[in-house]
This record gives C-alpha cells, sequence and structure tokens, in this order.
C-alpha cells in the first residue's frame, strides 16, 4: 500500500514528529534516525515520509524514491566515517520485517558478521 500517511503506522507518526526519534538526516521526502533498538554501534533506519508499507509496494513512480533511499544511506555512512557498512531491507514478515512502513538498515560501526539470513 502506498499512500501519504496511514493513521496506525508507527513510522507515519515519527514521520509527522509525533513520536519522537533521534534524527540524522530529514528532506522533504526521507527521513533517517537512529534504530531503538541498534543492533550495531551505527544502525539507522532510512524511510520514505509518505507511507509505502514494503519494497514489492514502490511503484515505477518511486523508482527515484528508492534510490535516494539507498543514497541517503550511502551518505550516513560517509558523515559518520563509516569505512564499510551494511544496508538492508526486510520485505513481509518471511523476510523480517516487523513495521510495515518501508525501511532501510544502515548497519556499520564494528565488522559486520558473515551471514545475512
Ligand atoms: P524491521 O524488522 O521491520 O525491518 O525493523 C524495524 C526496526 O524498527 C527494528 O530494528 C526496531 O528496533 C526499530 N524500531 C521499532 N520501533 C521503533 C521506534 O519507536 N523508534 C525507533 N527509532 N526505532 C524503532
Ligand atoms: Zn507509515
Amino acid at each position: 500500500m502506498s499512500t501519504e500517511r496511514d493513521p496506525d503506522c508507527l513510522f507515519c507518526k515519527i514521520a509527522a514528529g509525533e513520536i519522537s526519534s533521534d534524527k540524522l538526516y530529514e528532506d522533504d521526502r526521507i527521513l533517517a534516525f537512529k534504530d531503538i533498538h541498534p543492533q550495531a554501534p551505527f544502525h539507522a533506519l532510512v524511510i520514505p515520509k509518505r507511507h509505502i508499507a514494503t519494497l514489492n509496494d514502490f511503484g515505477a513512480e518511486h523508482a527515484e524514491l528508492a534510490g535516494s533511499l539507498m543514497m541517503t544511506g550511502r551518505r550516513l555512512a560517509a558523515e559518520h566515517g563509516l569505512p564499510g557498512y551494511r544496508v538492508a531491507m526486510n520485505v513481509n514478515h518471511e523476510g523480517g520485517q516487523v513495521i510495515f512502513h518501508a525501511h532501510l538498515h544502515v548497519l556499520g560501526g564494528r565488522r559486520m558478521k558473515g551471514e545475512l539470513g
């Protein structure tokens, strides 16, 4: 699902500033903030401000937005001096997704462990 906002969505509330977050980057379309339960010394989440539930809900009209999420992750890593890092997006329950507002994980600050799955 893609809509401007889902009233029941936690990340829509964070995007709207109704729930506080530790912001790392913001523009008119994108917000990045620290993950509340970091799995590495650096763990950011990069989200579109509009509600898009999963990667599968990105349409062709969202291709540039998808690229901007990735480029934001890259920029955060550079700004935080990470020599290497990992970006990941969980898709659907089977992919480990818990919050159904699409988000890119950016992890770094130590050597990443070998297993992804
Ligand atoms: P998922 O498993 O859906 O890919 O990842 C959801 C992520 O959101 C988890 O890493 C979790 O720690 C993070 N998270 C859940 N609730 C909050 C919150 O209220 N604030 C922040 N900053 N992160 C959250
Ligand atoms: Zn949402």
